[in-house]
């Protein structure tokens, strides 16, 4: 699929911004409206929305569903389920993404035996994107396998990789192996310490922002902050 939907709005709003909708702390009232503000006021400045396990666990499937099915027109939607299970789990939630409206799926791939995932994927129309570097402290073990995971998502043909922003010099080595049509994205900006744009500066492709801008009292003035550093990353 390799992520046409995705670069055909980043262009059009010339952002590379991705929300991280992790929702943590609301009441029930508060959580929906506040997605409804989100999703309307960062139209303009969001090419993506990524939604994971803290909305599914809390909201289920029937809520994620109709909130993609009001705005499928207007975002990119991905499912951070950070899958990394046997063959045939993953394939069954692989389904169930689709079924909810979502255009790509994150996966781990540490697991291996993704061919079929990957292929499945292809079947039904939805982009994969693989976990090669975590943001936070303690991913020390993706230090060790790094190269391997790299080498596995090129084998595998993956859409993406995630690689934390917080690690500059892992984004330049994957910018470096991978070719261009594997896109990099890039988590852990403002709240886990890097800077907006530091990213795309060093070979990234799109920036994901959870707190700094969910949690924000102005959401627009941050994502407009960040997708202008952004440009200037990208066009000086
Ligand atoms: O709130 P914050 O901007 O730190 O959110 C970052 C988002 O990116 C979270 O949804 C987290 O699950 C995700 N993520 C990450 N590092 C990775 C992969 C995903 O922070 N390597």
């Amino acid at each position: 699929m390799s992520l046409e939907e995705l670069w055909r709005r980043a262009h059009e709003k010339k952002s590379r911004l991705i929300i991280a909708l992790d929702m943590i702390g609301y009441s029930n009232q508060e959580f929906e409206e506040k997605v409804n503000l989100l999703m309307n006021t960062l139209r303009e400045l969001v090419c993506g929305i990524k939604i994971g396990l803290p909305m599914l666990i809390t909201k289920g499937p029937e809520y994620i569903r109709q909130l993609i099915a009001r705005y499928k027109n207007e975002y990119y939607f991905i499912a951070d389920l950070k899958l990394a299970d046997v063959p045939h789990i993953n394939e069954y939630v692989l389904h169930n993404i689709k079924e909810m409206g979502f255009n790509a799926a994150i996966t781990h791939l540490f697991q291996g035996g993704l061919r079929g995932l990957v292929k499945l994927a292809d079947e039904i129309g939805v982009d994969i994107i693989g976990i090669v570097m975590m943001s936070h402290e303690g991913s020390v073990l993706f230090v060790k396998v790094f190269n391997e995971l790299l080498e596995y998502a090129k084998l595998l043909k993956v859409d993406g990789v995630v690689v934390g922003a917080t690690k500059p010099a892992y984004i330049i080595k994957a910018r470096e192996i991978l070719n261009k049509d594997i896109a990099i994205f890039s988590p852990g900006i403002i709240y886990q310490g890097a800077e907006p744009g530091q990213a795309i500066r060093a070979g990234a492709d799109f920036e994901i922002i959870g707190r700094a801008i969910v949690n924000s009292k102005n959401p627009l003035k941050i994502a407009k902050e960040v997708v202008l550093a952004e440009r200037e990353a990208l066009y000086g």
